[in-house]
C-alpha cells in the first residue's frame, strides 16, 4: 500500500462537480478580488467564532503579522511564543519588528501556563502569541484577564484550531484577536495560501483591512502603508464550500483518531496524544510520543509505503532564524526532550478503513519485531 501524508487528489475527485461549479462562478462574475464571496465567507467565519468581525487576508503568517501591528506592537517588544509550532508563529514577530521569547512546553504540548503567568505579572513581555497545538486549544481565560490587567496584548493562532472548542467556545473569546489559516494541510484548505484574522475589536479590524490593501479603506486615501495580502475570490468560494464539510470532515478525523487510540493502547513506548479536559480535539494532526524508537519507526514505515511527519523539529529557539534572539532565552528542557520522540501520523477524512488498518497493524508489527 502507498499512504501518502495528504490526499488533496482524492478530495479533489470527491467533490469534484461542485468545486468546478464554484470556482466557474467567479470566473462568471468577474469580481477575483474583493468579490461577493470574500464577503460571504467572512460574515459565515465570524458567526462561526461568534467575533463580531473577519478579516481575511492572504495567509495565516500574514494574518499573525498584521495583528501585531494591529495590537500596536512597538519596535523591540517582547513577545512570548511557545518553542513547539509552525515557524510563523515566531517569524511573525520579527516581521513586526519585535523579538521572541520562546516559553517551553507542558506535556500537552501547550505553553507552559506558569512561566506566562509569571512573565505577565513581571510585565517582562509586551504580548502574547498564543499557539492552539495539533488540534485543541490552550487555556487562555486567566492568561487573558492578567494580560488585560497589565496592558499586554494577546494573539491567538488558531491556524490548526477551526472546529475545535474549549469548554463549548471555539477559539477568540479570550484574546485580542484570532488568526486562521487556509493552507492546503490546514483542514478546511484553499488551492493555495489564504488567512484571516477575527476580532471583536472594531479598531483592530480596520487595521487589518488597511494593512492587507495599502493602507486604505477603499477610499483610495493611503493613511498608512499598507501590503498586498488579498484572499482571491475563488479560493474564498473554495473555502465556502469546503466549511459545509467541516463537521462532517472532523467527524471522520475523529474517528481514525480513535482507532489508533484503540490500536496503540497497549505499547508502551508509545505515549497517546491526551485530550484536554473541556476539549473538542478537530484532530487536524495525531501526534504520538514514541520513546528511543521514533526514527527506526519512521523509517519502517516509510519502507511499508506509510508517509509520517514531525511537528516540529527542530524546535523554534534552535531555529538558525532565531539565533540571535538566543542570548535572553531560559532553558527549553521539556520541549528539547520531546521533540525526538514526536511523530505525525496520516489522518485525514479520506483515509479509507482499510488504509487505517493496514497504519495500525504496520506500527504494532514494528513493536512485536523490535
Ligand atoms: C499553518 C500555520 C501558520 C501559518 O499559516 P499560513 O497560512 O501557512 O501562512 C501559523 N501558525 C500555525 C500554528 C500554523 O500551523
Amino acid at each position: 500500500m502507498n499512504i501518502p501524508f495528504m490526499r488533496l487528489d482524492r478530495q479533489f475527485k470527491m467533490y469534484k462537480d461542485s468545486m468546478i461549479k464554484a470556482t466557474e462562478r467567479v470566473f462568471e462574475h468577474g469580481r477575483v478580488l474583493q468579490g461577493p464571496e470574500v464577503k460571504t465567507l467572512e460574515h459565515e467565519l465570524s458567526s462561526m467564532f461568534c467575533l463580531k468581525n473577519a478579516a481575511t487576508v492572504g495567509s495565516g503568517t500574514d494574518a499573525l503579522i498584521y495583528s501585531l501591528k494591529a495590537c500596536g506592537i512597538q519596535p523591540k517588544a517582547k513577545i512570548a511564543v511557545t518553542s513547539l509550532s509552525f515557524v510563523a508563529s515566531a517569524s511573525c514577530i520579527v516581521h513586526a519588528g519585535g523579538i521572541p521569547v520562546f516559553i517551553d512546553v507542558d506535556d500537552n504540548f501547550m505553553t507552559r501556563q506558569d512561566i506566562l503567568m509569571d512573565l505577565i505579572q513581571k510585565r517582562s513581555i509586551d504580548g502574547i502569541i498564543a499557539v492552539h497545538l495539533y488540534g485543541q486549544m490552550m487555556d487562555l481565560e486567566e492568561i487573558y484577564r492578567e494580560a488585560q490587567k497589565n496592558g499586554i496584548f494577546v494573539i491567538e493562532d488558531a491556524a490548526q484550531c477551526l472546529g475545535s472548542t474549549r469548554y463549548g467556545n471555539p477559539p477568540g473569546k479570550y484574546s485580542d484577536a484570532t488568526c486562521i489559516s487556509f493552507d492546503p494541510t490546514k483542514v478546511i484548505g484553499a488551492y493555495g495560501s489564504g488567512g484571516a484574522v477575527l476580532t471583536d475589536n472594531q479598531d483592530i479590524n480596520e487595521k487589518i483591512i488597511k494593512s492587507r490593501y495599502h493602507g486604505h479603506l477603499g477610499n483610495r486615501v493611503y493613511e498608512e502603508v499598507g501590503f498586498n495580502s488579498q484572499l482571491a475570490t475563488v479560493q474564498a468560494a473554495i473555502i465556502l464550500l469546503k466549511l459545509k464539510y467541516l463537521d462532517e470532515w472532523q467527524n471522520r478525523r475523529t474517528a481514525i483518531a480513535n482507532s489508533y487510540f484503540e490500536a496503540f493502547q497497549y505499547i508502551d513506548s508509545i505515549t497517546l496524544p491526551n485530550i484536554m479536559k473541556g476539549n473538542v480535539h478537530n484532530f487536524h494532526k495525531y501526534v504520538l510520543r514514541i520513546k528511543d524508537k521514533r526514527d527506526a519507526m519512521t523509517q519502517y514505515l516509510r519502507n511499508k509505503g506509510i508517509a509520517t511527519s514531525i511537528h516540529y523539529s527542530p524546535p523554534l529557539h534552535q531555529q538558525p532564524c532565531f539565533n540571535k534572539y538566543m542570548s535572553i532565552q531560559a532553558p527549553l528542557t521539556h520541549v528539547e526532550s520531546i521533540v525526538p520522540e514526536l511523530l505525525s501520523l496520516p489522518i485525514y477524512p479520506e483515509l479509507k478503513d482499510e488504509e487505517v488498518t493496514y497504519i495500525c497493524d504496520s506500527l504494532i508489527s514494528f513493536f512485536n519485531l523490535s
